[in-house]
């Protein structure tokens, strides 16, 4: 909805400020800023922002779901994006909805040795989706595992979001790195940064058309009586 010129002025400030990108769990200073992803709608806006990232020299962390409605990461095209993504330098992570399971450890470990054995990677933080009453109990890890509401990620830092694509240029283009500041954690939604709309209905719309596009595209590659 922003574009992605604004995505590239907003990340040149930070960089211009003397802030550094790091994946999580690296070592952090009052001048990191560990940008998250959190991909809820498409893995080919991931790619966009991702590729974007490797060109202007920065790293940031991307989660994925397996639960998801919206998208497949197994299908061969999304496979091959999130390798991609993981080549050019990125984290990438389990985006884990909690809401998925009765047992949450036990849906966890599935899902955490799915994730791990595809793309071939030890998981070592995950973020979560919808966390609701996972939050009771925040500094929990889950299983072996980091969240990213951990009070050393959430709590102990700097956090923005542009969730439900709020807009924070204006906060982010006020930070300045200062010794007695804390790093800082970034989450940015790649739906709200690869294309110019006026609001975020208008931005997934667009997306809700475009997906309609691409099924009806897959319907007719796999039935023939399908003739529109
Ligand atoms: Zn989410």
């Amino acid at each position: 909805m922003y574009g992605i010129d604004e995505y590239s002025k907003l990340i040149k400030v930070l960089l211009s400020k003397g802030f550094n990108f790091q994946n999580f769990l690296d070592y952090k200073d009052s001048s990191t800023v560990y940008l998250r992803h959190d991909i809820d709608f498409s893995i080919k806006d991931a790619y966009k922002i991702a590729l974007f990232e490797k060109d202007i020299g920065i790293k940031a962390n991307y989660f994925f779901m397996i639960t998801s409605n919206f998208y497949n990461c197994f299908s061969n095209e999304n496979f091959n994006l999130i390798k991609k993504i993981l080549k050019f330098g990125h984290s990438i992570s389990l985006h884990f909805d909690p809401t998925c399971y009765e047992n949450l450890e036990e849906g966890f470990k599935l899902e955490k040795k799915i994730f791990e054995s595809k793309f071939n990677l030890k998981i070592n933080i995950i973020s979560l989706h919808r966390p609701g009453p996972f939050l009771n109990k925040k500094n929990k890890k889950i299983g072996d595992v980091h969240h990213t509401y951990e009070d050393k990620f959430f709590k102990d830092m700097d956090y923005y979001s542009d969730s439900g694509g709020k807009d924070i240029r204006h906060i982010i283009n006020k930070l300045y790195p200062r010794k007695d500041s804390k790093p800082i954690q970034l989450l940015l939604h790649p739906i709200w940064w690869t294309q110019e709309n006026n609001n975020p209905t208008k931005r997934l719309e667009s997306f809700l058309e475009s997906n309609m596009i691409f099924l009806e595209d897959q319907t007719r590659k796999n039935c023939k009586t399908f003739l529109k």
